[in-house]
């Protein structure tokens, strides 16, 4: 049973190509690159036609999802994973380390404190690990490890078509620390997903990790 209320966001366009699409439960973001739709994560398993109303409302076509990126492997990030790969034939990335609870290995999914019914198991395209660099024409996502979360949580600092960087954590909490970028989204707490910060230095901190933007 599931028993997630999920409050339904208007999906908007937060900066530039990035584009919000979740619930006020959880987030889930969509990047417009030069090279298909990317998605950050696809919500808890409810969710499934909300993200799929939001990617139309904003003009675009779910088919052309080319890349599903995970912060986690927690229930509530991966999922509409699954319906989203089959409709579009979109690559799936996590890390090798939550890969083991996407697939199963490790019971860590987090279905049963949430009381939904548990995922049918799968394993992700593109195993990634910490400083994994992707390009997608005039977007490129970087992978951060930011372990605590979970062990493999992956934070991503997101160059834009227009040039600025956006950070997001994968986890809970994150400070910015006069870092040169634009965004800092929560994958946890979307309510206060968006920031906006001054853009002097070149450096964030995620989770007590210094990372340097450029
Ligand atoms: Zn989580």
């Amino acid at each position: 049973m599931e028993e997630n209320k999920q409050i339904k966001l208007e999906a908007f366009k937060l900066h530039s190509n990035v584009y919000f699409i979740g619930s006020e439960a959880v987030s889930v973001h969509l990047i417009d690159t030069e090279c298909g739709l990317v998605l950050i994560d696809t919500g808890y398993p409810n969710m499934g036609e909300l993200i799929l109303s939001n990617i139309k409302k904003l003009g675009f076509d779910p088919k052309n999802i080319t890349a599903i990126f995970h912060s986690h492997g927690h229930i509530d990030h991966f999922g509409n994973t699954e319906m989203l790969a089959e409709l579009s034939g979109a690559k799936t990335y996590i890390s090798r380390i939550d890969n083991d609870i996407v697939n199963g290995t490790y019971d860590l999914s987090w279905a049963k404190e949430l009381r939904l019914a548990r995922l049918p198991f799968f394993s992700c395209d593109v195993l990634v690990e910490d400083g994994d660099t992707f390009n997608f024409g005039n977007t490129t996502v970087r992978c951060v490890h930011t372990p605590g979360h979970t062990d493999g949580v992956m934070s991503f600092i997101i160059t834009l078509a227009d040039g600025k960087i956006a950070a997001m954590h994968g986890g809970s909490f994150c400070m910015s620390d006069e870092g040169k970028l634009l965004y800092i989204g929560f994958t946890e707490l979307p309510n206060e997903t968006y920031y906006l910060v001054t853009q002097t230095g070149n450096h964030i901190t995620f989770g007590g990790k210094r990372i340097l933007l450029r």
